[in-house]
């Protein structure tokens, strides 16, 4: 481990990078090795207000600037990541401890609603009906909302900030980013080349830290709107929260999320999507296919060839063996929690046919490594079935039928995503039609819809209305104002229709 203290994470404000004078700080590891590479200083109600007071002086300025130019920034900014590209992906890899592969998927799909921002001119178009009554006219147009503040989770360090932030500028808001304090390099990294391409100064600002942060940004008199993303019991939080303080919230929670498989899906292509599903990041996303659903006979045909494609799955550290197919979890915590879950259910009667909990990577001892794990015979109730697992572990529950399958699954709290492989037409409808869930995939892993659609998910996966992204997107970052327009006669200059009177 090194021995010189952990750069202090610089908080971004007026365009100015600085560190600020807190109390504390929270580490920020490489979870490859456990070696503590940064530490976030935990900001408090005075750094947000300087934040607030920054984004204010520059509110108007840009609220006013045509949409073209906003687009020009961002247009830029896309050029910018593409330069960066590779450096900003081992950042990723470097404090999350996904493969080098994810870290760039998960720039590629940021940078996707960027370039929809980057539409803006096309996004902001109002509505008008002529003749609402005779004469009289009536208009929509869309005006920034205001002071709006991102609060993000750790487990996309580069897409879920720019699931935020890209359409609030385009929009023309002024914006608080608070990267989650376990990842904050990236987001750090990400804002610079924001100002590089052209941002002006205060209309983004960086600030970071936990609660106390993130109470200060839910109170603040000035901020309008509020985005998260992060785990259910907190995005209830925030979203009562920042409701009760006159905010609009939208937060997106955590997730439980189903793959179907029926007895007559193409076995193959079933388990590759699965194991992408289940085990790409590690199981830290919310679109994970934590569970398979395996109905009649699938159970017995999909769990060998899954439990041999499972067993391949070389587990690393990420940020220097690029033969390494899954990274290290989050934190010690964390690894502890997920083993911990798959101890119960043993405990509980399910049977783990690929065990993950010894894996370790000898050359980094401190790094904290779970392998790959399937838990067989996953039952109702058990605790691995009901929460949020968040890691690399598949559930595998056994169904006689699609309608007790479809029962079960629905009974969930949560509602993000879920995915169903069958060559059956009939099927694939009834499920889609049933499935209480925001995101369906038909014969793909739980997908997670491009940056043009809403990321959709319902029940306790998603607290507001409007969703991130897209047109709900826009809509969030967007006031409406409705306009009803009548004019009586023509103005004194105009002879040539005064004439005509
Ligand atoms: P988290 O809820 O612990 O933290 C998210 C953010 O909330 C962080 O910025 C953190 O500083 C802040 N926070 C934490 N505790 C708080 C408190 N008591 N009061 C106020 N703020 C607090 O989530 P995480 O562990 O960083 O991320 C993983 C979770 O995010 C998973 O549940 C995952 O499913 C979810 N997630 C959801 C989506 C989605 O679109 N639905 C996408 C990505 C991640």
């Amino acid at each position: 481990m090194s021995t010189s203290v952990p750069q202090v994470v610089p908080v971004g404000i007026n365009g100015e990078w600085f560190d600020p004078k807190v109390d504390s700080f929270t580490p920020v590891y490489n979870p490859s090795t456990g070696e503590m590479i940064a530490q976030t200083p935990m900001c408090g109600a005075d750094i947000v207000d300087q934040a607030v007071q920054a984004c204010e002086a520059a509110a108007q300025d840009w609220a006013d600037a045509p949409p073209i130019e906003r687009a020009r920034v961002l247009f830029r900014y896309k050029a910018l990541i593409d330069q960066h590209f590779e450096e900003i992906a081992q950042l990723i890899t470097r404090e999350h401890g996904k493969t080098i592969t994810e870290s760039r998927g998960d720039i590629l799909r940021g940078m996707e609603v960027v370039e929809y921002a980057c539409g803006a001119p096309e996004l902001l178009k109002g509505e008008i009906l002529e003749n609402v009554a005779r004469g009289i006219d009536c208009d929509v147009i869309k005006q920034p909302v205001g002071i709006c503040a991102g609060i993000c989770p750790y487990n996309f360090p580069a897409l879920v900030p720019m699931w935020m932030y890209p359409l609030a500028l385009a929009c023309g808001n002024t914006f608080i980013l608070k990267p989650s304090e376990k990842v904050p390099l990236t987001g750090v990294r990400l804002i610079e080349l924001l100002y590089e391409a052209g941002l002006p100064k205060g209309v983004l600002n960086v600030v970071h830290g936990g609660k106390p942060c993130v109470d200060a940004l839910l109170k603040h008199p000035k901020i309008n709107a509020i985005s998260f993303v992060g785990s259910s019991p907190i995005a209830k939080y925030i979203f009562e929260t920042g409701t009760q303080h006159g905010k609009r919230v939208q937060a997106a929670g955590g997730a439980k999320n189903y793959v179907f498989v029926m007895p007559d899906a193409d076995f193959d292509n079933s388990v590759k999507g699965l194991v992408d599903a289940a085990f790409g990041c590690g199981g830290q996303r919310c679109m994970a296919g934590s569970t398979a659903i395996a109905i009649g006979e699938a159970a017995d045909r999909l769990i060998t060839p899954l439990a041999s494609a499972v067993k391949t799955i070389k587990v690393g550290a990420t940020d220097r063996d690029p033969t390494a197919k899954m990274g290290a979890v989050i934190s010690a915590q964390h690894r502890d929690r997920v083993a911990g879950l798959v101890d119960g259910s043993e405990k509980e009667g399910a049977k783990v046919v690929v065990d993950g909990r010894s894996v370790k990577v000898p050359e980094h001892p401190k790094g904290f490594y779970l392998g790959p794990t399937v838990v067989d015979h996953v039952r109702t109730g058990m605790e691995i079935a009901t929460q949020e697992v968040f890691g690399p572990v598949l559930n595998v529950m056994r169904f006689e039928d699609f309608e007790s399958a479809i029962e079960t699954a629905n009974k969930t709290i949560f509602g993000n995503g879920a995915c169903i492989y069958t060559q059956s037409g009939k099927a694939a409808r009834e499920f889609r039609h049933r499935i209480q869930c925001g995101m369906v995939g038909i014969n793909i892993g739980v997908p997670a819809p491009l940056a043009y659609f809403p990321f959709s998910g319902w029940n306790y996966s998603f607290f507001g209305d409007l969703h991130l992204q897209g047109r709900e997107g826009v809509m969030f970052y967007t006031r409406q104002k409705v306009t009803t327009t009548r004019w009586f006669r023509y103005g004194e200059g105009d002879i040539w229709h005064k004439e005509k009177e």
